[in-house]
């Protein structure tokens, strides 16, 4: 079994390393430490097993001792070191200590991406089990197999708990619209953690008036399979059943949300991931954001509160769409304060690609979050926002556990929340706040129609008495909906009076 495991993890390193890998990010390091200049995880530990060469060196034995042509030969000799399996479970740890955020490439003199090596390196880990033997990781790869949800939700809850948002809010959702421009896409980190947050960017998404649709189809991108345990197969399983659903529905253009590993993976890595191009056009949600401002289909007004913004790393280093929010900010408020350093020079939150999801990572990460939770004090915003529901997660998690910030009284806001506080203060003086109710596409349909593709009709007029009752079971001991109760009165006594109807729901003017 041991033999077994170390030829897999060595076949996959084998597999996904490049001539280029070889010859600059394996072959060209000189030793010279740099890197570790550039890393949080390092600088604010100074332990060796945390800087960025010693995780790449891993990947480097490997490849010298096992795939190189003289490795057998120099390994038979004793003249390099020959990592064993137990050697590789010792290190696992510190491939998981680190967001693959790419800030130490900044600092190498000769380019090494050694955020590609761990990449590589987690690959290893993952298809040759060892990865198995941490309980999340596991969960992460059994969840995403066998429920298509890395968080392990199933579609009635993920669809069931919004749409009890959307009615209480008096809004809607268009589901499995056929031939709606585009497919929108969630995170899975985004629907299961911060779905309450979601209803702004809905209505914002109701006001410029596309015409979207999302499909229960799909409730997981995918991005914890890619990013956190980079399982090529089930990622690209995922990738593929986007592209399924897009062609069923007829959608034209794919939609990702503020997701920084999604726009990674859609602007950059699906085509290694599906070993060809990904089949539909892909655009950013904050991209459609920013034309409806430019040509005034969503109305803003600058806030007055005050703004730093996080760059996400997949979504400015790495993707290079930091200067759309410098666009952006002077319109949504009066006062953006830029930290320093920016850009693709800017922290790491620490928490995307694993750093907040592995529970026993949170002390030692709120411990390296210090240079991002001074940059943050330095410019004694009001709000910090970042357009990525982990970077959001993880801001609120070290602006709470810094004192700059309560669990009642956020600082971390996700950036559709700073476009919607500017779109609503538009919208008031304008007397439009109607329209943030109703998508666009829901306009001249019919009841039947909408009976088919309106999340709250089915949600109210759920057939399936048993599953509705799970879902509703379910989300009575959900936190997010208790916190929502909270902040919400009348939402409990809309869960009781929905639980109290029967099924199917009879609107006023409904047919049958
Ligand atoms: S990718 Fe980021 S977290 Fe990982 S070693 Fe480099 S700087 Fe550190
Ligand atoms: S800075 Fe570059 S060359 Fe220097 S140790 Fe790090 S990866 Fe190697």
């Amino acid at each position: 079994m041991s033999t077994q495991k170390l030829k897999k993890f060595v076949d996959t390193i084998d597999k996904h390393l490049t001539a280029e890998d070889i010859v600059v990010n394996i072959d060209l390091c000189t030793g010279c430490n740099n890197c570790g200049h550039a890393c949080a995880w390092f600088l604010e530990t100074d332990d060796q097993r945390l800087h960025p060469r010693y995780r790449a060196d891993v990947v480097r034995r490997v490849y010298h001792r096992y795939i190189a042509p003289p490795g057998k030969v120099l390994g038979a000799l004793g003249w390099i070191p020959t990592p064993t399996l137990d050697d590789l479970r010792a290190d696992m740890d510190t491939f998981w200590k680190c967001t693959a955020c790419g800030r130490c490439t900044l600092a190498c003199p000769m380019g090494i991406s050694t955020r590609r090596l761990i990449r590589i390196g987690r690959a290893a880990y993952t298809e040759s089990g060892l990865a198995d033997e941490n309980p999340t990781l596991r969960a992460i790869v059994d969840n995403t197999r066998d429920k298509r949800h890395s968080f392990g939700l199933t579609a009635q809850q993920v669809f069931g708990r919004a749409n009890l948002f959307l009615r209480f809010l008096q809004m809607d959702i268009p589901v499995n619209v056929q031939g709606a421009k585009y497919l929108f896409v969630c995170p899975a980190a985004g629907n299961a953690k911060i779905p309450d947050l979601g209803m702004s960017l809905m209505q914002v998404m109701n006001v410029m008036g596309v015409s979207y649709t999302v499909t229960p189809d799909v409730i997981d991108t995918g991005t914890e399979v890619d990013h956190i345990s980079v399982h090529h197969g089930l990622a690209k399983e995922l990738l593929e059943e986007w592209e399924d659903a897009a062609e069923r529905l007829d959608a034209e253009i794919v939609v990702v949300a503020e997701c920084g590993c999604d726009v990674r993976t859609l602007y950059h890595e699906a085509t290694e991931t599906l070993g060809r191009a990904f089949k539909f056009p892909i655009v950013s949600i904050d991209t459609l954001m920013e034309q409806a401002i430019e040509d005034g289909r969503l109305p803003v007004e600058p806030i007055d509160a005050s703004v730093t913004f996080h760059d996400p790393c997949y979504v400015t280093r790495l993707s290079g769409l930091g200067e759309r929010y410098r666009r952006l900010m002077p319109k949504l408020t009066r006062d953006f304060r830029e930290m320093t350093p920016n850009r693709e020079y800017n922290y790491c939150c620490n928490g995307g690609s694993g750093g907040l999801k592995l529970a026993e990572n949170t002390i030692l990460r709120r411990k390296v979050s210090l240079p991002k939770i001074n940059q943050i004090r330095a410019t004694a915003a009001d709000l910090v926002t970042t357009p990525c529901a982990v970077c959001y997660l993880t801001l609120k998690d070290i602006t709470e556990s810094y004192g700059l910030a309560t669990p009642n009284d956020r600082r971390a806001r996700m950036f559709f929340e700073i476009v919607h506080a500017a779109m609503m203060k538009a919208l008031t003086a304008r007397g439009e706040t109607d329209r943030i109710h109703r998508p666009a596409v829901f306009e001249g349909k019919d009841e039947a129609w909408l009976a088919a593709h309106s999340g709250v009709r089915m949600l109210e007029g759920a057939t399936d008495r048993q599953a509705f009752e799970a879902m509703m079971a379910w989300a009575r001991g959900d936190p997010i909906v208790q916190s929502f109760g909270e902040r919400h009165p009348g939402f409990e006594a809309m869960l009781d009076e929905l639980e109290a109807r029967g099924h199917p729901v009879q609107r006023e003017g409904a047919e049958g």
